[in-house]
């Protein structure tokens, strides 16, 4: 039987398939985006849309999921990294919650 885990975007708390979201990790006090979902550390997990990228940065989401400070420059990186990825994987047609 093929499990297909489901995952919340801690943004829009939508549930969907771990491989449809972007798993966001704390390594080492920072933040890495771990697209090969197999990195060990306290992860959370976020929809492939700007509007739940720029989410994560409000309120502290990602910083209160992750237990963590997470730096403004670090956030801004984190930002624009994942913005520029969602671009090149847009192709893909990932369909909005
Ligand atoms: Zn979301």
């Amino acid at each position: 039987m093929k499990t297909n885990p489901l995952r919340t975007c801690i943004v829009c708390k939508s549930e969907l398939p771990k491989s449809k979201l972007l798993r966001l990790v704390r390594i080492n006090n920072c933040v890495q985006c771990d697209f090969s979902y197999k990195l060990s550390g306290r992860g959370a997990y976020v929809c492939p849309q700007i509007g739940c990228i720029k989410g994560i940065l409000k309120k502290g989401i990602l910083d209160k999921h992750l237990k963590l400070d997470v730096a403004t420059k670090e956030a801004s990186n984190i930002l624009a990294y994942l913005t520029e990825y969602i671009k090149q994987r847009n192709d893909e047609q990932i369909k909005p919650a």
